[in-house]
């Protein structure tokens, strides 16, 4: 009696309790399931991704590489930003603000150089 309960604590504690963690479908390595390892799917909360966040994004950067080079995924793009830049008053501020922004920290890097 006593011998089982112990060999079931060993086995769960080896095998670790499901749900805590997950493997991630890409690179097969377990992590704990929880938002530090895993994305969100953003369907519904507390769903994790399959894909642990290394790999995820590493196929997201994978991905925006191929799409960028294709030139009419770039064009694409470009007019898209144009559009939003012209009716979306908001957006044009934050682009502006945000190239004056790179703007000075450029300037601040030649300083420094
Ligand atoms: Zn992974």
């Amino acid at each position: 009696m006593t011998s089982i309960a112990m060999a079931i604590r060993t086995t769960s504690k080896k095998k670790e309790p499901s749900g805590l963690t997950r493997t991630c479908s890409a690179c097969g390595k377990a992590f704990p399931a929880t938002l530090e390892y895993f994305y969100s799917t953003g369907r519904k909360p507390g769903q994790l991704r399959g894909d642990c966040k290394a790999c995820h994004s590493a196929l997201v950067a994978a991905d925006l590489r191929r799409k960028y080079q294709d030139a009419e995924y770039r064009k694409g793009l470009r007019k898209q930003r144009k559009e939003r830049y012209w009716s979306d008053p908001a957006y044009r501020k934050r682009c502006q603000d945000d190239s004056r922004e790179r703007a000075r920290a450029r300037a601040e890097r030649k300083r420094e150089e």
